[in-house]
Parts: structure tokens; sequence; C-alpha cells
């Protein structure tokens, strides 16, 4: 072969494999289509923000209570079940909030990781008067929660405990996907961060106070009462969809006109005729106060957060005891 020949015949060659590279059929790669995320399902709101918070984008965190419902009343359906059970992790609030949840748990298999938050905060015992006026009633079937073992299964509104369940959710995160374990541990220590900043402008915000009684018309705030040195009255027990009785209200009356007390403080969530009443009945204003169970659609669409919407809680509590 002559080199003119060879040319033509590398030519050829060449121009051979460039065709077969170009025409043979390339490994499928996906465009567009992103790569499936891990799911983690949780119960209530304060969890939801939490895992948000922590998960960044690495992990797809799913609210098992819709948005805007009473977390109280809620009840899961037959898909919603479905969707817990297709999840990596599954965190609920425990404490009696979610029973429907301890019956979720056993249908669940080992390939769902099962989280009771509450084993992981410190919890504070209920009122013993709250007990007193829940056994006086009608047992309730549905909605009833927070006197299981006399604990008060609202414990996110202590900041300290949003502290511990944000590092317990850092570390099953980071055991549940270890190669993002650094990105999470970023991001609990930054959130870690606000909540610590939240708790000073509570404790300098709330320390010098007129009035230290804190009336509402679900006793939802007694983590809050507590880590605030407030005394925390509620016209109805620790499970929202409670009824009181005439003598309680009549009590209530009196302790707001005995103290002064000028706001009434009621959830939105929840039916605030009670609260409305005692108000017109002693001349207090109403104003409602969000114990976080849960968040409206339109508050998330405003973008606010279980920060945000403790700081207007704060400025609440600041006008209606008048601090400082
Ligand atoms: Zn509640």
């Amino acid at each position: 072969m002559d080199t003119k020949r060879l040319i033509v015949f590398a030519g050829v060659i060449t121009a051979i494999i460039i065709g077969m590279t170009f025409f043979s059929p390339q490994p499928q790669k996906k465009v567009g289509i992103p790569e499936a995320k891990t799911v983690v399902s949780v119960s209530t709101f304060s969890l939801y923000e939490v895992a948000n918070a922590v998960a960044g984008d690495a992990i797809d965190v799913r609210t098992i209570v819709p948005l805007g419902s009473d977390a109280h009343m809620f009840s899961p359906n037959p898909t919603q079940v479905a969707d817990i059970s297709k999840s990596a992790l599954f965190i609920y609030n425990g404490a009696g909030f979610e029973t429907w949840a301890e019956g979720v748990k056993t249908t669940l298999s080992t390939t769902t990781g099962v989280i009771d938050m509450s084993q992981r905060v410190a919890l504070q015992k209920s009122k013993e008067e709250d007990h007193a006026e829940h056994s006086a009633e009608t047992p309730v079937v549905h909605g009833e929660h927070n006197h299981q073992e006399g604990y008060d299964a609202h414990y996110w509104l202590d900041i300290d405990n949003m502290i511990k369940m944000t590092q317990t959710i850092d570390a099953e995160f980071s055991k549940l996907l270890p190669s993002k374990a650094e990105q999470f541990h970023k991001n609990a220590a930054g959130y870690i961060g606000e909540l610590q900043k939240l708790k000073t402008e509570f404790t300098t915000g709330l320390s010098e106070c007129k009035n230290r009684t804190l009336v509402t018309n679900h006793n939802a705030f007694g983590y809050l009462a507590r880590a605030n040195k407030f005394e925390n009255l509620s016209v109805i027990g620790l499970s929202s969809d409670e009824q009181p009785s005439a003598q309680v209200m009549a009590h209530i009356i009196e302790v707001v006109r005995e103290h002064s007390v000028k706001t009434i403080f009621f959830e939105e969530l929840i039916n605030d005729n009670v609260a409305q009443t005692i108000a017109k009945e002693t001349g207090a204003k109403a104003v409602p106060l969000q114990p976080l169970e849960n968040i409206s659609e339109d508050e998330l669409k405003s973008h606010q957060t279980y920060l945000s919407l403790m700081r207007e809680n704060l400025k609440k509590l600041r006008e209606a005891m008048e601090c400082r």
C-alpha cells in the first residue's frame, strides 16, 4: 500500500469509527427527570418545619395532617396511610397528640423507620386541674390527646424542645443519607442559631410585664407559660374539642376581672365562641394566638414560619401583658 492509499484507507476507517460512535445507541441519559428523592413523612407542623430546615433540598419532606386543618381532629385516610408506608421515615409528635399514629405504626414494614419525637424532648406534666376537668366530661372519642400519662403534648412551644427536635432530626437524617450528613449538620446548626435568637427575644421581651396571667381558650400554651413564668389559665382543656362547663366559664370570668386581664387569647383554627363570650362579658379583647399545631395555607403561602409566627405571638403577648 502506497502512502496515498494508506491515507485514503485511514480516512475511511476514521469515518466508519466516527459514524459508529455517532449512530450507535448511547446509554440513555435521563434528561429532565430528577433522581427520586428520599421521602420523609411527618405529622405536625413543627416537625415539618424542623425537618425541612435540616433537609434543605436533599429530602422530600411531606406533611400528613393537611395544612389549615385542626391537628387535634385529624385521622388519616387510606391514601395517607399508604403515603406513610412509602416513606423512608415517619416522624410523629407522640405524647398522645396523634392517637392514629400508634395504629399506623403497627401496619408499617421495616423499610419505614419510625420516630416518636416525644421520646426525644423534655415533656412537662399537664396541670392537675385539666385532668379533673377532663374526667368530668363525657369520654371524647376523637381528638382526645395529651392525657397520655398526664403529659402535655404541645412541647414545640418550648424553644429548647425545638432545638432538641432539630438535633434529633439531624442525627436521623444523617443515618438515613450518610453522604449528605455534612449538609444536614450545617443546616441544623443554622436553624438552631435562629431558635436561640428567638429564645433570647422571648426571655428579654417578657421579663418585665405588668400582668402575668395568660388566659386562652385552649390549653396549648403550658410550655410557653412555664418558660416565661406566666400563670396559664385555659377555658377548655388540652384537647381542642372540649366544651367548658358553666362553672369553668364563671370561674374564668371571675379571674379575668380580678386580675384585670385585658386580652383573652384564642386559637384561629378552632372555635373561638368561648373566648368571644368571655371577652364580651368582661370588656377584654379577644386576640388570636398561634399554638403552631398547624398553619393555614395562606400563612404558608405568605412565607410564614415557626420563627415568624412565634415572633407575632411574642408581639401580641408583650402588648397583652403590658411588658416593657
Ligand atoms: Zn392543642
